[in-house]
């Protein structure tokens, strides 16, 4: 078949797996021009692996630090007549790559959560590796159902208190205009929670430990978004604010589980930048596509595998880590420098629809965001005859 882009609203509902391989290598190629990364781990587990930050963070541990990895991840596989999801074909060139460098690589597609791909995945690990070293926390989900009580619990992306009414771009049409969120109720906010909160990121500590597969000095790391003022009413002080916040509390905790092996967990704070997840969020393209366009001409901008090199030399593996007063590393020290956030608030109220491809880096955004389809990518002929099908990547 001939593979072109199906958008629908903020998601590609196809993917191109050439291009989606030549993705992945061009993060590879990132990795590998950095040179090797001192102290960094051997044995990596990544929940949430396939797409990314998780998928950075599995090229860096893989490809900067000849890690081994066993990787989780939800994603589609393709049929002879339908196209599998970017994750798949993504989780397909990883493992050919990891395969060249003499490197493991084993993964488990399934729902995360779960009490059974738990389970397999545990097995696998003992299987594949051994002890572990660190476990990445990289999971992006609408919903969760919750193993002990079999309840399913939906996330809601709304502010706390008071409805917020703001500039919005519509990506399918480009019009942009006011919405309005109503604030989210007492169960919304707590179903938030427990679908983006830190709760199974303990339960899956907490199942490597009886399983005795936590390394000694085995570091753990989740990944969240602060942000500033212009998307604290969406964000920060919102529905998927607090949920973040509770990922503060299971650091914390999971702490105390790892005294026993001298082992550490923290909460490391990421840029925004465009992913499957955060195309999602309202108000998030607008503020992203001001982010590339200020970023981009202060020489600071950043993808997902420039953000996943510093966390590894300026935050797990470096004797000076940037850490804040909550125990948090710090990877979005460029995004809130005063003057990037000055900047991109004095642009915001001037965005229109005549002069959203000058004032913003929209088409840098919609680059991006076509990209982590697979599509865009130089070297691609997306006018060839391309079979869906790749060898499965997954455990059967
Ligand atoms: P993403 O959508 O690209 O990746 C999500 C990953 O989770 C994929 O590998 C997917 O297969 C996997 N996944 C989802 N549901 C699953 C399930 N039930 N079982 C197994 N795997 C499942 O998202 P992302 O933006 O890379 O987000 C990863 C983390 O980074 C999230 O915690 C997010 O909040 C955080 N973060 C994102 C940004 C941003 O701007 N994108 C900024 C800071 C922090």
């Amino acid at each position: 078949m001939i593979i072109k882009p199906k958008v629908r609203g903020f998601i590609c509902t196809n993917a191109h797996p050439q291009g989606c391989a030549a993705h992945v290598q061009e993060q590879i190629d990132f990795i590998k021009s950095k040179g090797p990364i001192a102290g960094s781990p051997k044995n990596v587990l990544v929940i949430g692996c396939s797409t990314g930050y998780g998928l950075a963070s599995r090229i860096t541990a893989a490809f900067g630090g000849g890690a081994n990895t066993v990787g989780v991840a939800f994603e589609k596989p393709p049929t002879d007549r339908k196209t599998g999801s970017a994750g798949y074909y993504n989780t397909a060139a990883f493992h050919a790559a990891a395969e060249q460098a003499g490197l493991v690589a084993a993964s488990i597609n399934g729902d995360a959560f779960s009490d059974e791909i738990k389970a397999q995945t545990l097995a696998l690990v003992k299987e594949k590796l051994g002890k572990i070293d660190l476990v990445v926390y990289s999971l992006a989900s609408p919903r969760r159902t919750d193993p002990k009580t079999g309840v399913m619990h939906s996330s809601v992306l709304k502010p706390i208190g008071e409805g917020y009414t703001a500039k919005n771009l519509n990506t399918d049409t480009l019009k942009i205009a006011d919405i309005t969120v109503e604030p989210a109720s007492e169960d919304e906010i707590a179903n938030t929670v427990k679908v983006m909160g830190g709760e199974d990121w303990e339960l899956w500590i907490d199942a490597l430990k009886q399983a005795d597969l936590l390394a000694d000095g085995c570091r753990t790391v989740a990944y969240t978004y602060l942000g500033d003022k212009l998307t604290w009413p969406i964000y920060g002080h919102a529905t998927i604010g607090k949920a973040k916040e509770d990922l503060d509390r299971a650091a914390a905790a999971i702490n105390g589980q790892l005294t026993s092996v001298k082992g550490a967990a923290n909460v490391s704070v990421l840029k925004a930048l465009v992913t499957q997840s955060s195309s999602a969020i309202p108000i998030m393209p607008l503020y992203i596509s001001l982010v590339y366009k200020v970023m981009k001409e202060e020489g600071t901008h950043e993808g997902c595998i420039e953000q996943l090199y510093r966390l590894f030399t300026e935050g797990l593996y470096t004797s000076k880590p940037r850490l804040d007063d909550h125990n948090r590393l710090r990877m979005d020290n460029l995004e809130l420098r005063p003057e990037t956030q000055a900047k991109i608030e004095a642009l915001w109220p001037k965005v229109t629809e005549e002069n959203l491809f000058e004032i913003t880096d929209y088409k840098g955004y919609n680059d991006d965001f076509l990209r982590l389809f697979g599509f865009g990518l130089a070297g691609v002929d997306y006018e060839a005859e391309t079979d869906p099908l790749v060898a499965a990547p997954f455990q059967e």
